[in-house]
Order: C-alpha cells, then structure tokens, then sequence
C-alpha cells in the first residue's frame, strides 16, 4: 500500500459520510462498508461480523474472496480480545497465535496479515470488520486512522440502518397480527383457523415449516401443519419430550438456534433434522395458565429472529390459544345442540322455536308433519292462524295464540285446543304450552312451542261419553219394553188364555229379548276383540251359502247374487256375523221398501262380497270415522234409528283378522255399497286368537 494522500483519505472520509447519511438498507450499507475499506487498505479480502445479542455471538454477514470459514463469533472472546482498541493487527506468522484454529486456515489460505476493526456505537462492540493481506504484516498508520475513522461513521450507519430496520419490522409483524385477528375472528372453520395460525406463523417468524398440536393425554398430538410439516398431522409426540418439555416449563418461546445440536433421541429434534431444519421455534399455548397445545415452526436457512419476530410470536401463540378454546367450546356447544336437536327430532311431541320476526330456529318432526296435516306453516303463524277454526266454528282469536302470548313474553299455561282447517273434514285437538325465551337482558328473543297431537285420545274419550249415552239409551229401550210386558201380564194374567193376545205378548217378548241379546252380544265382541279373545275357528266353508243364511230370516227385499259357490278357508259364524250386520245395516237405513242386494264373486286368491242399498247414505265427510266404535253418523243418529255404533267396528276386526279388508262407497241420499274382501286361504299367519 502507497503511502496515504491526505487529501484522497479526506475524500474517502467524505463519501463515506454522504453514503451514511443516504443509505438506509443494512446489506447495502455493509457491502459499500466492505468495497470502501477494501478499496483503502488495497486488498480484496475481507470479512464483517456483527453482535447478534439475543444468540451471544457475532455473525457474520459479509465475507469477500472467502475470507474467514468461521460463521459466528463468539461475544465474550472478541468482547475481551479488542478491549476499547479500535483496531488490531495480527501478525498470522507470529508464533505465538499459532494454535488458533482461524488462524491456521487463514495462513493455509497464504494470508501473512488481518487488520481487525471494532464496529462501536456509543462505546458498546457492535460490529467487527476484518481485512486480511497476503504479502504484508504491516499497514501505514495513517491508512489504519483512516479506516478506525471510516468504521466509526460506518457503525453509526449501520446502527440507523438497524433501527430502521426495527421501526419497519415492528409495523410489518402489528400490520400481520392485525390482520390474522381479523380473519380470524370471523372464521368458524376449525381446519381454516388453523391454517390461517400456521400461515400468520411463517408470515412472522419468516419460516417455511410450520405445526399446531395438542396436548391429548400424556403427549401432544399433531393435529395441523404446513410446508414439509405437513405430514406430520397424526402424530404423538410425548410429553416428556425434552424440547415439548422445556417449553412447557418456560413462559418464553424456545429458540433453537442449531437444530443439528438437537439431542437425537428426542422425537421433535429428530423429525426436524430427517426435514432439515436449520432453526425452531417452540411456543407452548395455554389457556387460564393451563398448555393446551404447541405451535413450531422452522426454517431450512438460518433466519435473524429478532426479540420482535420472538415476542409476535408469542402474541400469535397466546391469540391462537383463545382462538381455539373459543373453537373448543363452540364445537361442544354445537355438538350439544345438533344431539339435542337429533333427540327433540325424533320426540312424539311437536317442537317449534320462533323468533319474533317469524324465523323458525328449530322445527322437529312432530310439529312438521302437523304443519304439514293441517296446511300451515309456523313462520307465517298470523296468517296459519285464520285458516282454522274451532270446533264451534269460531276463527281462532289472537289470545288463542300461544305464541303470541309467549312473545309478550307470558307463559301460557298448557291447554287443549280443537279445531279444524278452513275447507278440511278433518278436526285436530292438540295439548300444548308455549314459553318465551330470553337474553340475559331479559329481552324475549324467541318463543318454543310443544304440543301434543291428542286427537285420538279425545276421540276416544269422546267415543267413551258416546257408550254410555247410546248404551243407556239402547238398552232402556227392550227393557222398557219388556218391563212394560210382564207387568201387564202381572195385573191382566187373562190375556195368556186369549190365544191371539198370548201370540202378540210372546213375539213382543221375543223381539225385545232378541234385540237385548244381540246388543250384550255386540258389548262382548267389542270387549273381546280388545282383549284379543275373539278366536277364529278356520274351516272351509262357502261364502255364498254363508250370504243366504244371513239373510233368511231378514227381509224378502235381500236378493243374494252370485254364480256359483265360492269355498274358502274362513270361520264360518264370524263371517255369517259379517254378512248380518252389513245386511241388517242396508236394511236398517233404507226406506221400508227399497231393495238390497248381496253380490258375491270370486277373483283370483280373493272373495268378493258386496253389499248394496239405496237408503240414506253416508256423507263423505263421515266415511273415515264409520269404523271407530260408538261412531253413528248424524245422519242415523238424527233419524232416532236405534243402534250402538259398534256394528261395522266388530266387522272391520273380524274381516281384518281373516286377513282380508273392508271399505265403503256412500253418498248422502243415494245409498251405499260395503265391500268386504276375503283371501281364499284365510288368514296368511296362524289366525290370531
Ligand atoms: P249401528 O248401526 O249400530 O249404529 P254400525 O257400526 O253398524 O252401528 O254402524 C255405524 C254407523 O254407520 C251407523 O250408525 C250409521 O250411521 C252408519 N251406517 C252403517 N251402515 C250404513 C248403511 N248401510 N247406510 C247408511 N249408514 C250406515
């Protein structure tokens, strides 16, 4: 090196202090650091390391014509070797450094000198710039002020470049946590917060690999990852993992600098150096102080991870946490609402939630098939309410809205109600009550309806009161009757010896008793038939005969048609029971005169019978219930015909356990035709008894 032109040093000095104040970028502000000293002591060899104080070393960023193999530093060596000298030069050929292994390898490389320059900033070590020569060991004092000066402008550049630097890191990673919360927050996808974690994890730590897991027992199962992590979902790691562990005892986020350092038996250092992992982060996510998971990540290249990159991270890790407790919660609470919803599905009892705005929350099968019978539909309950009517007639009134009641946010007490839909035949009584449901503010945010389909039940019920006011009255009837008989006998036993008057008396008798029998008889059948005691006695028989038996001791208006005999396997008198009531029903409501006919005929497997009148009919809103016991259509009832209403009951049960069926074509005025259907074989199973 030529002996220093003060004014070229000046120069130098100058430039150096314009590209301090210019240059923002830290790489670019090394690189000229490195050209500019080179270019001043003439050699093209250099190297510079700067403090990395979070790792206890210096690193080292630059290195020209390969100088110096040695990546980091460590700081206490160099703290205690450049003391507050602000630059040392070593002689490489002296002895006494011999044994220093950066040493050796720089005289193996033909270096004979290095020029060691301290980087300080306001006295504290923060860089070092070495130069290196190879045909000299000693420099121009004047040269060596001149870089001491250099380094010290560039120490101040470096340390601006730094803070900057941390200005625009620090509003990166807020700017990235920002915006995590904020997609965050609105995602209810468990699998798409738990990328969106691992994505914002990278993002921040500048990693490339990345997984979520958590603490399941005695390990911590792996349940998310990215990059090469990827395949690690599904696997446990344990617990006493010594890096799962550690960072579980620690509040810090564990840093591991040198994965290839790691201790080899441990499942986490092994599955990071199989991916070769340079560097990783292990942060332990609790909730109420209480690990609930793990989030790594780590890098194939060596990443500068800054305080600010480590403490995003633990603010991520600490958000994640609450994210996915909150996740936890919700899945239970949905879990306990979908079981809840799946068993008040299936409930015999309807359920409906509404909101005031008419929104059904929550509609279960019972209440939808009612919706459905009676053509309304709970979101337009205003409306649903004027197409029924009740049982007298009268449109329903808004107190009879339940619901309404329970917006208002009363709690209307269970009761039934009966009515029919606008333009339906049908009526439906249904048991309910109805509640409002509320927020904490007490505001009633919705109202749950629960009813109970009880139609049947008030059928029967009905049927009941029916029993005993036809079975009083049918009875009192032959009783009277015959009462009134034996106590004209009792003041007037003359009229026994008039022959004529004896005959009248003892058909009077007859018919009374008869009438009395066969009304006990049908009592006994019915109760029978409900305790199934009524059993078949199968035989072959023909249907034809069976129909002229029935009718023989009837009426000459009764014309049996059919072309021949029809055998089949039945019981005999059940089915002859049939035949009469169908016959003496046809009669029983037709005009005195009018003509019944009884047809049989067989049909492949099947007998046919019908029965057929032309008397007062049946009106079709009454057909369905002719066939409930008690049941009298108010056509025969209003008529004062006398009867139990259990006659086509007890017909309907003996042809169903034949194995056959019973229907009815009627039209009000015009007459009606029964048609009964009897498997030749009888029943298919054993007749049940
Ligand atoms: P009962 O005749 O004793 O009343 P049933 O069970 O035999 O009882 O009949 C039930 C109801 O069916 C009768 O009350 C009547 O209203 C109606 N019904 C049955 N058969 C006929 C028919 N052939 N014509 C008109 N109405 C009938």
């Amino acid at each position: 090196m030529s002996d220093a032109d003060p004014l070229e040093q000046l120069r130098v000095l100058q430039r150096v202090a314009e590209d301090v104040t210019s240059a923002l970028d830290l790489d670019e502000i090394l690189g000229r650091c490195a050209t500019t000293s080179s270019a001043l002591a003439e050699t093209s060899s250099c190297a510079i390391y700067l403090r990395d104080d979070r790792r206890q070393l210096f690193r080292r960023h630059i290195s020209r014509d390969s100088l110096n193999e040695s990546i980091f530093l460590p700081t206490g060596q160099l703290d205690a070797w450049l003391g507050h000298q602000a630059s040392v030069l070593c002689n490489l050929q002296d002895p006494a450094l011999a044994l220093h292994p950066g040493v050796l390898a720089s005289r193996a490389r033909g270096f004979t000198a290095t020029l060691n320059l301290a980087m300080r900033w306001r006295g504290k070590l923060i860089g070092l710039l070495i130069l290196a020569f190879r045909d000299r060991v000693v420099l121009p004092e004047a040269t060596v002020r001149t870089l001491e000066a250099i380094i010290g402008y560039q120490a101040a550049a470096i340390e601006n470049a730094r803070a900057h630097q941390l200005i625009e890191r620090r509003a990166r990673l807020a700017l990235t946590l920002r915006q995590f919360s904020e997609r965050a927050i609105a995602i209810a996808d468990a699998d798409a917060l738990h990328r969106i974690i691992l994505e914002t994890a990278l993002g921040l730590s500048g990693a490339d690999r990345g997984l979520l897991s958590r603490v399941d027992g005695a390990g911590t199962l792996v349940f998310a990852g990215i990059g090469c992590c990827e395949r690690l979902v599904g696997q446990v790691v344990p617990l006493a993992d010594r890096y799962v562990a550690e960072s579980i005892a620690r509040s810090e986020p564990l840093v591991i600098d040198d994965v290839a350092a790691m201790e080899p038996a441990s499942p986490v250092a092994a599955a990071a150096q199989r991916h070769a992992t340079e560097q990783l982060m292990i942060l332990t996510m609790r909730h109420d102080e209480t690990p609930i998971g793990q989030v790594m990540v780590g890098t194939a290249a060596a990443r500068d991870w800054g305080d600010e990159e480590i403490e995003a991270m633990r603010t991520l890790a600490s958000m994640a946490a609450e994210l996915m407790e909150r996740g936890r919660i919700q899945a239970a609470r949905d879990l306990e609402r979908r079981r809840l919803g799946e068993s008040i599905e299936h409930l015999p009892i309807g359920v409906a939630v509404i909101d005031p705005t008419g929104r059904a929350l929550h509609i279960n099968g019972a209440a939808r098939a009612l919706a459905e019978a009676l053509g309304i539909t709970y979101e337009n309950w205003r409306e649903s309410m004027a197409r029924l009517r009740k049982a007298n007639g009268e449109p329903l009134k808004p107190e009879d809205s339940m619901l309404l009641r329970a917006f208002r946010g009363e709690h209307p007490p269970a009761h039934v109600i009966r009515f029919t839909p606008i333009g339906s035949d049908r009526s439906f009584t249904l048991r309910g009550a109805a509640a409002p449901l509320c927020d904490l503010d007490g505001h009633v945010t919705a109202a749950v309806i629960g009813f109970q389909d009880v139609t049947e039940l008030q059928d029967l019920a009905d049927a009941k009161e029916r029993f005993l006011r036809i079975a009083s009255h049918e009875l009192r009837s032959p009783v009277t009757s015959l009462r009134a008989t034996t106590q004209l006998l009792a003041i007037d036993p003359s009229a026994l010896a008039d022959r004529e008057r004896r005959e009248t008396l003892l058909q009077r008798l007859d018919r009374q008793s008869v009438r009395l029998v066969n009304l006990v008889g049908q009592l006994l059948d019915t109760t029978r038939l409900h305790a199934e005691e009524l059993p078949l006695q199968l035989g072959d028989c023909d249907l034809v005969a069976l129909c002229r038996n029935s009718v023989e001791a009837g009426d000459a208006r009764v014309r049996v048609e059919a072309a021949g005999a029809v055998i089949g396997r039945w019981d005999a008198v059940r089915i002859e029971q049939v035949l009469t009531n169908l016959v003496a029903n046809a009669l029983h409501y037709s005009a005195a005169e009018a003509p019944v006919i009884v047809r049989v005929r067989e049909q492949p497997g099947h007998a046919v019978v019908q029965v057929i009148d032309r008397g007062i009919g049946i009106a079709a809103t009454e057909l369905g219930r002719l066939f409930t016991p008690f049941y009298r259509a108010p056509g025969a009832a209003g008529q004062h015909r006398a009867g139990l209403g259990l006659g086509l009951h007890i017909t309907r049960e003996i042809v169903r356990r034949h194995g056959g069926s019973i229907s009815v074509e009627s039209q009000s005025g015009q007459g009606s035709t029964f048609t009964v259907e009897l498997p030749l074989g009888g029943p298919a199973s054993p007749a049940p008894s």
